[in-house]
């Protein structure tokens, strides 16, 4: 599948993954972009997998 802008259709699109918004660079249209059903926040869950194990281990 193709990322496209819906509303100029170009595929200059730029994924804003910290905002979860997608911004075509052509139109500079900007719109909501979801996650996937089963994808994590990347930030969130390295701080909690990281913070707990390391220490208790050493
Ligand atoms: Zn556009």
């Amino acid at each position: 599948m193709k990322k496209a802008c819906p509303q100029c259709s170009s595929d200059a699109v730029v994924l804003l993954r910290s905002m979860n918004l997608k911004l075509c660079s052509d139109c500079k249209h900007e719109w909501a972009w979801h996650l996937d059903a089963g994808q994590k926040p990347l930030v969130a869950s390295n701080r909690a997998d990281r913070g707990l194990t390391s220490e208790q281990q050493a």
